[in-house]
């Protein structure tokens, strides 16, 4: 196994927004079990996040598989007065090892800043949740110039003291790619994923965390894009509700 896929195996990762029903989450969970299981070792991780009334039946439906759960969300606090919210114990509780945070959905769709997302990750690693952060420009921001200067804010804004390559992953999601069907060129791709890299080790010391590419990432794309340096994985939206289409995503990955 190469220096890089030992310490940065990719990871795969599905976010199913608020989609899906019990019966539709149960198909698709049979579907992607039977092609890990079918497929032996395999050079990436996988990891799919359903809406958090799906979690518990999703992770009882992986258990013993090498598929891992997460949530969407949490809250700062592990209990209390937060109508409506869900604290990242409870998502532990119910079969949870990662939570995403910082979505753009969050960051844009509820005004979540970068401190929240900070203090959201200190929660999540407080439930011993794998936090995975994510950050990405606007296209405005890429219009003006700025893309490598959002980053740099939000990576040292986002990942509080202690993160490293245990216990958080990046997902670099350019807002304008989110579900538009548009991707950045590989150039633009490995241009962000370089400089987030630099900025997380200068930030923790940690230069072997994870960074994932996310945004219209689909079986035609998935090679390409996994394929750029600094890549080490996608975060799927649309793309992971079908398994043969998240199942071929991953195939992208490349061989060690
Ligand atoms: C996402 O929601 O994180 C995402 C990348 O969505 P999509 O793949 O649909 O662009």
């Amino acid at each position: 196994m190469s220096d890089k896929a030992s310490a940065r195996r990719p990871l795969i990762a599905g976010n199913w927004k608020m989609n899906g029903l019990l019966a539709d989450a149960m198909a698709l969970i049979g579907d992607l079990k039977r092609l890990r299981a079918e497929a032996g070792e395999t050079v990436f991780e996988m990891l799919v996040c359903p809406p958090a009334t799906l979690l518990r039946p999703v992770a009882g439906a992986l258990a013993g598989s090498p598929i891992a759960a997460g949530g969407q969300d949490c809250h700062t606090q592990a209990a209390g007065a937060y109508t409506g919210d869900i604290s990242a114990a409870m998502l532990a509780d119910a079969g949870a090892g990662h939570v995403i945070l910082g979505h753009s959905e969050r960051r844009h769709g509820h005004g979540e800043d970068s401190a929240l997302v900070r203090a959201k990750a200190l929660a999540a690693r407080g439930a011993g949740l794998i936090a995975v952060i994510c950050i990405g420009e606007t296209e405005a921001e890429r219009d003006a110039g700025r893309t490598l200067s959002v980053l740099s804010e939000q990576v040292e804004g986002s990942l509080p003291e202690g993160a490293d390559a245990k216990n958080t992953v990046v997902a670099y999601e350019p807002v304008w790619a989110i579900g538009t069907g548009r991707t950045p060129t590989v150039g633009q791709v490995a241009e962000a994923h370089l400089h987030i890299r630099e900025r997380i080790a200068a930030g923790t010391g940690d230069a072997a965390m994870r960074v994932l590419y996310g945004g219209s990432v689909k079986p035609e794309n998935a090679a390409e894009l996994l394929g750029v340096a600094d890549v080490d994985g996608a975060l799927v939206g649309g793309a992971s509700l079908k398994a043969a289409d998240f199942w071929a995503i991953a195939q992208g990955c490349p061989a060690d």
